[in-house]
């Protein structure tokens, strides 16, 4: 599904979050939404999952205006895992998983949600925590059961905002590892709030750089990550390493040197 922010601009009162926001994110792409705190991922990510509207501009799914659609529809489109999440205390793993085949449910549950529901918890590597509630695990294992459900739901569109924010090293290239696989398998758009420069750079095909709520760069990972660019939208000296492995984005505390 075809994704399109069209002059997206959020205001919070008088302060402008988001200002003139424009890209476009197509079938089985996956684009990384990067940038300092507060310069307005979570709120991009929350206006095209039909949490807020903007105060200016629209968005499009496949060509439709998001905010004609109904939020039913919408519940079967997109696959949202917010930054910061609530969950119920008395529900189990599998009841909460279970909920992202809420939108698809018509009278009961079928065995074939409940397969799908099995697959997702597989995927996630939790399926041993199926029968635990909710508060019984850590923060890495919660955010893992999110992106079950929002894989449960089958959505034509993933939105992550920070899924990988409390997992530890492996399990963050695992998440986006299987996360990005299933989403090119099923031809799904996935986009995806990052902090971690490197994650963004090896997961995705193109990066939005935010800075103060607007666009600074986009394009492919190697165009927009450059230590010119993240020196000037994150105040930070890094070098990029280039290995058989991959591009490697490594901070650097330069005490005021310069280059030589
Ligand atoms: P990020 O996710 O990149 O950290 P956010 O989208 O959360 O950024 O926030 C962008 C800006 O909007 C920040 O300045 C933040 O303080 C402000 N903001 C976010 N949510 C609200 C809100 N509900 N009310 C008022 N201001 C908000
Ligand atoms: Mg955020």
């Amino acid at each position: 599904m075809k994704i399109i922010a069209d002059n997206v601009s959020v205001y919070y009162g008088k302060h402008k979050a988001l200002e003139d926001i424009s890209f476009d994110v197509s079938s089985g792409e996956i684009v990384s939404l990067v940038g300092p705190n507060g310069s307005g991922k979570s709120t991009m990510i929350k206006c095209m999952a039909q949490i807020h509207k903007p105060s200016k501009g629209k968005i499009y799914l496949d060509d439709r205006d998001i905010s004609k659609i109904s939020l039913k529809e919408v519940a079967r489109l997109i696959g949202y895992v917010p930054q910061n999440f609530h969950y119920l205390f008395f529900s189990t793993v599998m009841e909460t998983v279970l909920l992202g085949r809420k939108p698809h449910i018509t009278w009961s549950i079928s065995p074939r949600d409940l397969e799908i529901v099995q697959n997702a918890l597989n995927d996630m590597g939790i399926s041993d925590l199926a029968g635990k509630f909710m508060d019984q695990l850590s923060g890495g294992q919660k955010q893992k059961v999110h992106i079950a459900r929002a894989l449960a739901q089958e959505p034509k569109l993933f939105l992550f905002d920070e899924p990988t924010s409390n997992l530890d090293l492996k399990h963050q290239m695992e998440v986006l590892e299987i996360t990005s696989r299933l989403a090119k398998e099923e031809g799904s758009s996935l986009i995806i709030a990052l902090h971690d420069l490197n994650l963004a750079f090896n997961y995705s095909d193109r990066v939005v750089m935010l800075r103060g709520g607007k666009i600074f760069a986009q394009g492919k990972p190697g165009d927009v990550l450059t230590p010119e660019n993240i020196k000037e939208v994150y105040d930070v000296d890094t070098l990029q390493i280039k290995s058989d492995y991959g591009t490697h984005i490594v901070p650097i505390k330069t005490n005021g040197r310069q280059k030589a």
